[in-house]
């Protein structure tokens, strides 16, 4: 059976620690390949590769680290159809939407082209007599990723591509359900120029997570995942002296105004909700209909979209989305979707036991929608991260903008409108990180910043643009006198530049 290894030191290397987590082909239900889970000593031996080539790379001018970058952008683009297929076949999400992930991170690669610029210090000449002042930023040294099964191409490229290019040394550790396309980057880095232990990967659990947020010489670490551990990772890795920004669950909501463009509303939210088979954490699961006419509307011409709406195999190019990632997952939104049912939500939409001819064993799950959601219940407040449709009523933008904004998870949120006033004053007054205005899906550009606010997101610094860049350097300040002739005596006197 294929076997996904380790990447340390230039080199594949097969796990030792005889435990193995499965891979599964989430279209047929079956085993496809298997990953070493690494143990602490296989984490050290990843660190202490970063480590020797940390001088020479942070040593290493700017342009030149950016060339690599170049190359590694055109390397990832030259082989978009291998990775996206590759990515597909580990996740379920159908080909065209795997090019989109892939995208994602080339698109971060493409911003880290830039790092001569972005990691420009400043300079302040006579800011006293004789006196210069300038600041700069340098590198952390080694440091960590770990990422999430969702977008295994373009979440790794959000740490390793900025980190890396910052003049860190790097250990990324992807998540066991599909490490496949994060090996396989990793390779396309080395091929792209990059020296060998600058970019190792280790896959493993918990015991690979532990050593990494435990490690002495790991300066920082970068999460996403689900908030419980991500919440575990900032307190675990803070308090083993690191730096850590951990990226957590969400569930988003989209409000719809009564003067809102309903059909651009209804094909905007049919993708964003059912997209990915829900799996995306700037999905919208939720949708707030402000006024009665409005939500019988919106819930009727949903309906219709929803129920058009094709599930099929990810290498299906018809097919709106694919299978979740695993029978635990599928049997998790299904759990979900009962809940909603005894709570005494209105389930219009049932997409429990869906199948696929001759993929009978597939983890497809149709598309659901319920509608007369409240506030309180628990399939509303908790993430369910699957083709779930959650319609709550509200009778106000106020009342609706106070969902998102009281809601634990504050990761995205839209809201959809022709009033650019309202829509204003929304943006400014919601208690969520990301916004969308007419915008389904508001994943900012990668020359802007990602993050989400409370339980999305534990650690107050970004991803990539310009934030990315500050997390993954340190800065120092230099304060320098070259006085003509004699000063006198000042040392015991504050210096106040005057
Ligand atoms: P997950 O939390 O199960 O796994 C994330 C990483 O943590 C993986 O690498 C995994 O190996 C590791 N891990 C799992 N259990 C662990 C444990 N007990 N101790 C230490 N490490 C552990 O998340 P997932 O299911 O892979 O991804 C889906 C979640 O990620 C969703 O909650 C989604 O909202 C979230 N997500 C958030 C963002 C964001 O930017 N906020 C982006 C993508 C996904």
């Amino acid at each position: 059976m294929r076997e996904v290894t380790h990447f340390i030191g230039g080199q594949k290397v097969v796990g030792t620690s005889g435990r193995f987590s499965d891979i599964y082909d989430p279209n047929v239900g079956e085993v496809q390949a298997r990953v070493a889970l690494a143990t602490e000593a296989e984490v050290s031996a990843a660190v202490e590769n970063a480590k020797a080539a940390l001088p020479m790379w942070a040593a290493t001018n700017p342009q030149r680290r950016a060339r690599v970058m170049f190359e590694f952008k055109r390397l990832l683009e030259a082989n978009m159809d291998e990775l996206a297929e590759l990515l597909s076949s580990e996740h379920g999400k159908v080909v065209a939407d795997s090019r989109g992930d892939v995208q994602r991170g080339i698109d971060v690669v493409e911003f880290a082209c830039g790092i001569p610029h972005l990691q420009k210090g400043e300079y302040t000449e006579g800011a006293g007599p004789g006196i210069d002042v300038y600041s700069m930023r340098q590198p952390l040294g080694v440091v960590a990723g770990i990422t999430p099964f969702n977008f295994p191409a373009m979440i790794p490229c959000w740490m390793f591509a900025v980190a890396i290019a910052c003049g860190n040394t790097f250990i990324l550790k992807p998540s066991e359900k599909d490490p496949s396309v994060p090996l396989r980057m990793v390779e396309l880095f080395m091929e792209a120029g990059a020296p060998e232990g600058v970019l190792n990967m280790v896959n493993g659990d918990k015991t690979a997570v532990d050593a990494i947020l435990t490690h002495p010489d790991i300066k920082a670490v970068s999460f996403v995942g689900s908030s419980d551990i991500a919440q575990y990772v900032y307190a675990t890795g803070t308090a083993h002296g690191k730096r850590v920004q951990a990226m957590g669950g969400a569930k988003n909501h989209g409000i719809i105004l009564p003067d809102a463009n309903m059909d651009q509303a209804v094909k905007d939210i049919v993708g964003a909700a059912y997209g990915s088979a829900g799996e995306r954490c700037m999905a919208l699961p939720v949708a707030v209909t402000v006024g009665q006419k409005t939500g019988d509307e919106f819930v009727e011409r949903m309906l219709d979209a929803a129920r058009g709406l094709k599930v099929g195999v990810s290498i299906d190019a018809e097919a709106h989305y694919g299978p979740v990632v695993s029978a635990a997952h599928k049997a998790k939104v299904e759990s979900y979707i009962q809940m909603g049912v005894d709570e005494g939500a209105d389930l219009k939409l049932d997409g429990r036991g869906h199948t696929l001819q001759g993929h009978e064993n597939g983890y497809f799950i149709g598309p659901s929608l319920f509608d007369h959601v409240k506030p309180g219940m628990q399939s509303y407040e908790e993430e369910i991260f699957g083709p779930v449709l959650q319609v709550v009523r509200a009778e106000s933008l106020e009342e609706a903008a106070a969902l998102p904004s009281n809601h634990q998870y504050g990761n995205g949120v839209a809201i959809f409108t022709s009033n650019g006033r309202a829509a204003r004053e929304f943006a400014s007054q919601v208690n969520v990180g990301m916004v969308g205005i007419n915008v389904p899906i508001p994943v900012p550009v990668s020359y802007h910043t990602f993050g989400g606010w409370k339980r999305s997101a534990f650690g107050d610094t970004n991803q990539h643009g310009p934030e990315g860049v500050r997390f993954w350097t340190k800065i120092k300040t230099v304060t320098s006198r070259w006085p003509e002739g004699d000063i006198g005596d000042q040392a015991f006197i504050i210096p106040t530049m005057g």
